[in-house]
């Protein structure tokens, strides 16, 4: 499955299973793809509440999803789980 990743996933069609729970389907984009140099504070503070965030940050490193926050973690944080080649 292929996604935005200037958007979450808006369709149910598009959206995978752990989409249902996501938090951050109320807020809109905007707040998880902020402007560089901006406050990730709130973003994470959502994710961390929400029931999805395993599934999401999963889904997010396995699709190489660069930009914005997935799973509560920045794009850097999740750079940095990847495996060293
Ligand atoms: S963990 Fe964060 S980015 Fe992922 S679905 Fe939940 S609120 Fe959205």
């Amino acid at each position: 499955m292929s996604m935005n990743t200037s958007d979450r996933p808006t369709t149910a069609a598009a959206a995978p299973a752990w989409y249902d729970l996501a938090l951050c389907a109320q807020t809109g984009p905007a707040f998880f793809f902020p402007e560089p140099g901006s406050s990730l504070r709130d973003a994470k503070r959502l994710c961390g509440a929400c029931e999805g965030r395993a599934a999401c940050l999963e889904y997010a490193l396995a699709n190489d999803e660069r930009f914005g926050v997935w799973g509560g973690l920045s794009e850097s944080e999740r750079l940095a789980l990847r495996p060293r080649a």
